[in-house]
Formats: C-alpha cells, structure tokens, sequence
C-alpha cells in the first residue's frame, strides 16, 4: 500500500496530519482527505472492513470543504 501525501501543510516541524493526530494536536476527524484515506486503510487492516460515517467517507474523497 502506497501512503498518500498529507495535503494539508501546517507549518511546523509535523509532517503530516497524522503525526499530529498522534502527539493529540487534532483528533482523527481533522485529517485531510489523503491522510483519513491512510487511517481508514490502516484500521481497516487491523480490524477488517469496518463501516465508516458517511463523515468519514466524504472526507476520504475529499468532498468535504474546512
Ligand atoms: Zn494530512
């Protein structure tokens, strides 16, 4: 699996917004939509093909504007 790149430049030493997600700056549903496709795809490696919100889909396709 190819990760894709974070689309959303911060600024700061964080080089996506995963990392970010993983020291608590934001939470999982203030990913971009490259990065929630990667959460999505790990989780869904851990624990199967799990059903996600319809936030959650719409924000992996990037339909959903911040
Ligand atoms: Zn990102």
């Amino acid at each position: 699996m190819t990760i894709p790149a974070c689309q959303t430049p911060k600024g700061s030493a964080l080089s996506s917004c995963i990392e970010s997600m993983a020291e608590g700056w934001i939470t999982s549903e203030d990913l971009c939509p490259a990065c929630t496709r990667s959460f999505i795809a790990a989780l869904d490696g851990v624990a199967g093909p799990l059903d996600w919100s319809r936030g959650y889909r719409r924000r992996a396709e990037g339909t959903e504007s911040r």
